[in-house]
């Protein structure tokens, strides 16, 4: 579905990013994927990948830092030629009560979260405008179309990036260019390493259980492919009804 295309993939070592980094080689995309520090995940990924005989390279980059993003860019595109699909994922939580909230966990969440996406779409603006094609995948989450106590600055960033999300498929509608959103629930991967099944919170979601990694790749494959070219500023929820 995605042969001969490259998708760059931030926060692929691990999670949600790792399952879309293998879907997407399964279904033929070269990967470039970011990550921020965790070497030996990265490492063991990237043998995964090309094994599986598709194109593969990890980059250590903070997101949220602009010169880091940008030469990083620069990298991808001399090392693959080009970028077709973006798939911004990397994302933190530093979840407190507000009252307990410091400004630095405000900011770091937004930073990376939130300006961690204006950093990369500027990379490939650009390139997509040019070509008259491209995708762009953001992940946000429910939190930032329901709220959720203790993630004041996790859901501002995740609302900010539907916003981010709709105004950046507006500017580039007429270019070919799809932007999407999508939200996960309750995922399990180490961001929720706190939460299983036996939480009683699972209850009330209504399929009662969490969502798997995987089942978010799907969603971000069809997004990714030309199955969905007439999608765009779309916001997708994948939460086992939690938001309905
Ligand atoms: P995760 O397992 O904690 O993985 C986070 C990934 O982001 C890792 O690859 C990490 O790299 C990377 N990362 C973190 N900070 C970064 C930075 N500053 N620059 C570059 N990469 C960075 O998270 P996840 O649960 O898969 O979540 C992925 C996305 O889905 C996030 O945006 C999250 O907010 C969103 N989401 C998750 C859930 C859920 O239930 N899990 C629900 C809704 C939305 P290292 O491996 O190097 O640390």
């Amino acid at each position: 579905m995605l042969k001969g295309k490259v998708a760059v993939i931030t926060g692929g070592s691990r999670g949600i990013g790792r399952a879309i980094c293998e879907k997407f080689a399964e279904n033929g995309a070269s990967i470039a994927f970011i990550y921020s520090g965790n070497q030996e995940k990265a490492e063991e990924l990237k043998s995964k990948l090309l094994s599986a005989g598709v194109g593969a390279e990890a980059y250590k980059c903070n997101v949220a830092s602009f010169q880091e993003v940008t030469d990083t860019f620069k990298q991808i595109v001399k090392d693959f030629g080009t970028v077709d699909i973006l798939v911004n994922n990397a994302g933190i939580t530093k979840d407190k009560l507000l009252l307990a909230m410091k400004e630095q966990d405000f900011g770091e969440v937004i930073d990376i979260n939130l300006k961690g996406m204006f950093n990369t779409v500027k990379q490939v603006y650009p390139i997509f405008a040019k070509r008259k094609s491209g995708k762009i995948i953001n992940i946000s989450s429910i939190s930032g179309i329901i709220g959720n106590q203790g993630q004041a600055n996790y859901s501002a960033s995740k609302a900010g990036v539907i916003g981010f999300t709709k105004s950046v498929a507006k500017e580039l509608a007429s270019r070919g260019v799809c932007c999407n959103a999508i939200a996960p629930g309750f995922i399990k991967t180490d961001m929720t390493a706190g939460f299983d099944e036996t939480n009683p919170f699972v209850e009330s979601i209504p399929q009662k259980r969490m969502g798997k990694p995987e089942e978010v790749a799907e969603l971000a494959l069809f997004l990714a492919s030309s199955k969905s070219d007439y999608i765009t500023g779309e916001v997708i929820r994948i939460d086992g009804g939690l938001a309905m």
